[in-house]
């Protein structure tokens, strides 16, 4: 019935977490659907496969043209989640509800290319590797202060220990056995740049030009991205902690000599009123440790919120059951 290489294709899912995107949904669905189908007519993928919207407690239409897209084309469909969990949550409710062979998780605003999907399958089926990175070629299209706190932020990533692929961001495939590897993880507070890395299995990456928005506006406003910053730095490294230490050691250390220093110039009797060198003393050590306490009390909080292990998302309705 099936022939050879339809038989061996792999069923492909692809995620789309939405968030109030109704200014793109209709056009993306469109064009993701098409890529598919050509997917599918090529024996690339298996004629199973198919399209996951992950309605992130949109407050506009989108589920309602989730629902219609759904409707329309046989080959997409729709999961709303019971509230808005953030992109990295969407993106995971997507991977662990739907069951196939192969996934790539892919924005609504379509600015990753979508030809590239073709690329990663291939890299999968071709050379049997579990995880394709999508890798942005160049910046360009950035304003200058996103690329350049952009690359700021993966040094500052790599010198706190954390691995990530540079200049990837939730563009990806993943194999079904790498995404039930990702569902064991228990942690809450979702880095999945960060996450991924860690599974291990064959990797490769695919290079691509990332394009603007072609409608809507950014649902990522500098506010989520500092905390998603944040979060992939304090949920993979405790070497800011380790930072404490090692400061407080060497202001220890330092105000060992200065006593020393002092001892000896009281000795001599070269004594001076020495209130302004008290003061910054006194400044500069109260302000170490309110940072400190600070930075200690960040990393509890992650302990006190991840203990409580709290389901990470409630899915509210499907279009297929
Ligand atoms: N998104 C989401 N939940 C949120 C915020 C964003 O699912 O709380 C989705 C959004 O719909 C889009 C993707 O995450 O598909 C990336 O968001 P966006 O394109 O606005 O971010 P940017 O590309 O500007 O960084
Ligand atoms: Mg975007």
């Amino acid at each position: 019935m099936n022939t050879p290489n339809e038989f061996l294709a792999p069923t492909l899912c692809v995620v789309v977490p939405c968030y109030n995107e109704k200014e793109v949904l209709a056009e993306s669905a469109a064009r993701l659907t098409s890529a598919l189908e050509s997917l599918v007519s090529a024996n690339l993928v298996h004629a199973n496969s198919f399209i996951l919207f992950v309605d992130d407690g949109s407050k506009d239409e989108t589920w309602a043209l989730i629902e219609g897209v759904a409707s329309r084309f046989e080959r997409a469909e729709g999961l709303k989640l019971s509230r808005n969990r953030g992109h990295q949550n969407a993106v995971f409710a997507g991977l662990m509800e739907a069951s196939a062979d192969v996934f790539v998780s892919i924005d609504a605003d379509l600015q990753d290319d979508i030809s590239v999907i073709e690329k990663m399958v291939r890299e999968h089926i071709d050379n049997k590797v579990d995880i394709v990175y999508g890798v942005r070629a160049d910046r360009s299209s950035d304003t200058r202060f996103k690329r350049f706190t952009a690359e700021a932020y993966y040094r500052i990533l790599s010198v706190m220990g954390v691995e990530v692929v540079f200049n990837h961001a939730d563009f990806r495939l993943m194999s079904a056995r790498t995404v039930r590897a990702l569902g064991s993880y228990r942690e809450v507070h979702l880095f999945l740049r960060g996450l991924v890395p860690l599974i291990g299995f064959k990797t490769a990456t695919v290079e691509y030009d990332r394009s603007e928005r072609f409608a809507g506006e950014s649902k990522y406003p500098l506010r989520k991205m500092l905390s998603l910053a944040w979060e992939g730095i304090t949920s993979f490294s405790a070497r800011p902690l380790r930072m404490i230490f090692l400061a407080g050691a060497s202001v220890s250390f330092l105000s060992f000599i200065a006593a020393i220093v002092a001892i000896f110039a009281s000795i001599s009797g070269a004594t001076i009123a020495g209130w302004t060198s008290i003061m910054v003393m006194v400044a500069f050590l109260g302000g170490i440790q309110l940072l400190s306490i600070g930075l200690i009390g960040e990393y509890i909080g992650k302990i006190y919120i991840e203990i409580k292990d709290r389901p990470r998302y409630f899915v509210d309705v499907r279009t297929r059951p």
